[in-house]
Formats: structure tokens, sequence, C-alpha cells
């Protein structure tokens, strides 16, 4: 949504970003491709031939989110369109509807053996043409927007995350409160308030990056607080994780059992560390904006 919004035209906008405001249709991001390291766009393989009429999109695409949904009726799809051209140059996004023929849903595939948001999709290009007019934003800018796009939508995530946090702390509690073990509550043994109190510590320090972050966003926009929403999205995810890490153990088999949300909290915390781009990734784009200050005094 946030792409069309930013980049779409106005027919593109009445097709497609109105039905996805009503909730009425939905769509899915494809970039990611299983034969290459997609955290580096510069490898992707996927082709979009532009013609004046046409754009001819050729490859291979999966961790497609909501492509199973039933509703799901567009992709935006990022491919290389100009491979001559630099190396952030060289990418288009195209909008292709899922009823366009050569468009084959291969599979769609778990996580951690969950199937969540109706599924993620693996999908295959087989010379699927649209028209010209299909062309998401500027020839060669894709690789641009799609970083635009991921500033708000790393927020989305990591708030999110802290969300599904705060419910399993408030869920150890409960348990901590009302089971006994050794002649005490859990919450009475030093070792396991010792844990609901990091737990607490972590869950505000990250809440607060996260309040830094979007009002950055707001205030001087996605390019100049890209570190700070590489922080978010290396900070925030493990941090979710530990949490519901630690309301795993406080529940004993419970945890890890159906009988909680928990075991299926943690499968999809845990795909954030690599979703939206893995952890090592961000954590290098805080190194570089760090390290990039400190250049003139080496
Ligand atoms: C649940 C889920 C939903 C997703 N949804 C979407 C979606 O809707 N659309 C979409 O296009 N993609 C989606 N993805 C894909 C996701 O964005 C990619 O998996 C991610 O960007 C990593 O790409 P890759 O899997 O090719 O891993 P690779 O690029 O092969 O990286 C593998 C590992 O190499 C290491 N690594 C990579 N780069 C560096 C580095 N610079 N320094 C040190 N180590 C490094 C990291 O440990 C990394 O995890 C989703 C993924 C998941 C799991």
């Amino acid at each position: 949504m946030e792409l069309l919004a930013l980049a779409g035209d106005e027919t593109q906008r009445r097709r497609w970003l109105e039905p996805l405001l009503a909730g009425e249709i939905r769509s899915a991001f494809a970039m990611t491709e299983p034969a290459v390291a997609s955290s580096d766009p510069r490898g992707l393989e996927t082709r979009i031939e532009l013609t004046a009429d046409t754009a001819v999109v050729s490859g291979r695409k999966w961790w497609v989110t909501g492509l199973a949904d039933p509703r799901c009726a567009v992709m935006i799809v990022l491919g290389v369109s100009d491979a001559d051209a630099a190396p952030y140059e060289r990418h288009s996004m195209v909008l292709v509807p899922l009823d366009t023929p050569g468009v084959e849903v291969v599979r769609s595939l778990p996580v951690f053996g969950y199937h969540d948001q109706a599924g993620h999709g693996e999908v295959v290009f087989h010379d699927v043409a649209v028209p010209s007019t299909h062309l998401l934003g500027p020839r060669g800018q894709g690789f641009r927007l799609a970083q635009e796009r991921l500033g708000p939508g790393r927020v989305h995530h990591c708030m999110r995350a802290l969300g599904t946090a705060e419910r399993a702390l408030e869920i150890a509690c409960r348990r901590a409160l009302s089971r006994r073990a050794f002649g005490a509550r859990l919450a009475d043994h030093g070792v396991v308030a010792d844990q609901i109190a990091r737990c607490r510590l972590e869950l505000d320090q990250a809440r607060l990056l996260v309040l830094h972050t979007a009002w950055l966003l707001d205030t001087v926009g996605a390019r100049a607080a890209r570190s700070q929403v590489a922080a978010i999205k290396a900070v925030v995810p493990s941090v979710a994780c530990t949490v519901v890490d630690r309301a795993i153990q406080i529940h004993g088999g419970a945890g890890v059992s159906d009988d909680t949300p928990l075991a299926a909290w943690y499968a999809a915390l845990r795909t954030l560390r690599i979703a939206d781009g893995p952890d090592e990734v961000h954590l290098r784009t805080v190194a570089r904006a760090e390290l990039r200050r400190h250049e003139h005094d080496a």
C-alpha cells in the first residue's frame, strides 16, 4: 500500500490502492529469490523486459507474504530492467495481477511448521506480460523505492513484535504468580523474578528506541532516519524473541505446547530476525553510519 501511495499514478491508485484501503483485496511484495542471496539485491536475477507497450517478467520469487490469501489480487515485483546501469539503478517495479497468464504459484511456505498470514508463497513468472503502464514509479528506481517502503514497514513490524512480547510477559507473570514449585510461587524464586525484570527493562528500552525512530521518520524522513530504522530492526525482534523464550521457560512443558500461544509467537518472531533483511545487514548499516561520523578523525 505504501508503495502505491508513494509511487503509484492516478490510474494505478484507483485500480489498486482504493480497494486495498477498503480491505477488498490485498497485495504482496515479491523481491526475494531462492537462487541468490537476496539480502544483497544487486544479485537478483528476475528480469523485467520493458518496451514501449509491455513489461515482461521472468524469474522465480519466494517468501512472498500474503500470496496465498484468497484476497490477494496483485503483486509488486522487483526485477532487473536495466542490467548495464549503476548497481542501484538496475531494478524496476511492476504491478502483476495474480490472474495474468504465466503466473504460477508453486507452493505456500510454512514457518517452523506453522502457516501464518495465509502463507508465504513461492511463485514463478513464465514470461509474464503486463502493459507498460503497470510500471510502478520511474524505471530504474525500484531499489530506491523498496528502501523507502521498508522504513515505515519496519516500524510496523517492530510495533507488532513489541505488542506480542508484552502479551507474553503478561502471561508469564500470571503463570509465575499462580504456580508453585519447591514450596513457593514461581514468582518468589529469585531466578524467575530476575527473568521477569529483565523482560520489562529490555521491552521498555526497545519501545523507546522505536518511538524515537517513528518520530524521526515523521520529522526528518526515511532516508535521514535510515540508521535508526536499521537499529530497531536489529534490536526489537531479538528482544521480543528473548521475552517469549523466557515466558516459554516459565511455563515449562505448557510453553512449547499448543495450549498457549507462546510457541506460535516464538516461531513468528524468530522469522522477523530474517524477514525484511537479516540482523547482520541492519547491524552493518548502523556500523557504517557510526564509522562515517568518525572518518575525518582517523
Ligand atoms: C516469514 C518471512 C516473510 C518474508 N516476506 C517477504 C516478502 O513479503 N517479500 C519478499 O520479497 N521477501 C520476504 N521475505 C524474505 C526475506 O526478506 C529474506 O529471506 C531476507 O532478506 C534474507 O534473504 P535470503 O533469505 O536470500 O538470505 P541471504 O541473503 O542468503 O542471507 C543468509 C544469511 O547470510 C548472512 N548475511 C547476509 N548478508 C550478510 C552481511 N552483509 N554480513 C553478515 N552476514 C550476512 C545472514 O546471517 C543471513 O541470514 C520473508 C522472509 C520470511 C522468513
